[in-house]
């Protein structure tokens, strides 16, 4: 038997039924609309995980959300009253972003490979720019004296190092983000003296870390560089955006990262500051942390079969909404996440299953092989931690499946 995932904190059951919020998934289903799969967003959650962060930071430092790792409507426009602002990495994102009301000066566009068309979009309306190579910051400068409009830019710093543990490494060595440390002095004197509204730095090592230490140990190398180069380049630093980092537990053994600690650490950065960066306004980019936990997939059973003696519980939904469950988004070996029978929630472990997806391949797998009590054609599972790279980072239209439904509660 294979374990699973830890379950985040905040689930109950009620008549053995899992609860969000305090609701029944069977009701919120039925509120929906009666169709599985379907996403379930706590605007609950949401709101604690945001509160706690901010009690764990020390006030100098901004909270930023990623929205690539969840932009459905409703909960960015919750999200827009909770954080401080938001990062967008395509031009699609930025549509999206506008369209849920968010203000555009609390927006930057990092991201490599942008369009013409995008930065013109993002300098008309007042995004920040993280800029990805000399040749995009010429691009800008030029689209921006040909509009009309002063730009807003920032330089994303390849860094010298890569976040340790980290799930997907964006710094260190040769990378297709930002642009190489030792060449960014050249650059923001460049801007400065071009007369754009120079923002200053946005540097991101890289994303879903468990490791207390090393997140620790990452932002104080980044404000380390930052001071480095604002010197070097002999210009102030407005903003300083210290990346993201810190990952949730999908798999069994992961634990949390110590949120209170990061921010005992950067509050002592913060307290010696180097003179260069004695004004800098300093901000976190998340993800995953703020949303992941929040979010629940449910899919229905829609048969029980058995295939050499091994339990197949197969269901309507699948890795098409759940790629990352599935162990396909950036994953090297398949480990099980937090996957339950959601009508028998809390009811002990029967049998050995395999839970898997209506996708005709064998790629679509939602659990491999663990414990569960017995389910039936009928039964709900639930998929955890799916509030992150789920509806919106999944191959949807594969064999005409179709896009899952989403609701925020
Ligand atoms: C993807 C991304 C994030 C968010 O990563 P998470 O692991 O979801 O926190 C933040 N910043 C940038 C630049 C990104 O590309």
């Amino acid at each position: 038997m294979k374990p699973l995932g830890p379950i985040p904190a905040g689930f109950a059951a009620r008549d053995g039924v899992l609860t969000i919020d305090g609701a029944k998934v069977t009701e919120l289903i039925a509120q929906s609309g009666g169709a599985t799969p379907l996403f379930v967003y706590s605007g609950a959650m949401l709101r604690a995980r945001v509160a706690d962060l901010r009690a764990a930071m020390p006030d100098r430092l901004a909270i930023h959300y990623a929205m690539k790792a969840n932009p459905f409507a409703p909960l960015l426009r919750l999200m827009s009253g909770l954080v401080d602002g938001f990062d967008i990495a395509s031009g699609g994102e930025l549509g999206m972003a506008l369209e849920a009301g968010l203000d555009p000066e609390r927006i930057s566009f990092a991201g490599p490979g942008k369009r013409d068309m995008e930065l013109q979009a993002a300098i008309m309306r007042g995004v920040t720019l993280n800029l990805e190579s000399e040749g995009e910051a010429e691009r800008a400068l030029k689209i921006a004296e040909r509009i009309g409009k002063t730009p807003r830019l920032a330089i994303r710093v390849n860094p010298d190092f890569g976040l340790a543990g980290s799930g997907m490494k964006m710094g260190g060595g040769a990378k297709p983000f930002g642009v190489d440390a030792e060449r960014v002095p050249e650059l923001a004197r460049r801007i400065v003296g071009a007369g754009a509204d120079w923002r200053g730095f946005h540097i991101f090592a890289g994303s879903q870390s468990l490791y207390t230490d090393a997140i620790i140990e990452t932002q104080a190398q980044t404000i380390k560089l930052a001071a480095r180069l604002a010197e070097e380049a002999g210009v102030g630093l407005p903003h300083c955006n210290l990346g993201g980092g810190m990952g949730i537990p999908y798999f069994p053994g992961d634990t949390s990262v110590d949120a209170p600690r990061v921010g005992e650490a950067l509050a002592r950065e913060f307290e010696q500051m180097p003179d260069v960066l004695a004004e800098t306004q300093f901000c976190i980019e998340l993800g995953r942390y703020l949303v992941g936990e929040a979010g629940v997939y449910l899919t229905r059973i829609v048969d029980r079969k058995i295939s050499h003696g091994e339990v197949y519980l197969v269901t309507d939904g699948g890795l098409h909404h759940q790629l990352a469950a599935s162990g396909n988004f950036g994953t090297v070996v398949r480990r099980n996440y937090p996957v339950a029978i959601a009508t028998k929630f809390g009811a002990e472990s029967g049998e050995e299953a395999s839970i898997v997806g209506c996708l005709c391949t064998p790629l679509d797998r939602l659990a491999d092989k663990a414990g569960f009590p017995h389910a039936d054609v009928g039964d709900l599972v639930a998929v955890f931690c799916a509030g992150a790279y789920g509806a919106s980072a999944s191959p949807s239209a594969f064999l005409g499946q179709g896009p899952a439904r989403e609701m925020l509660i």
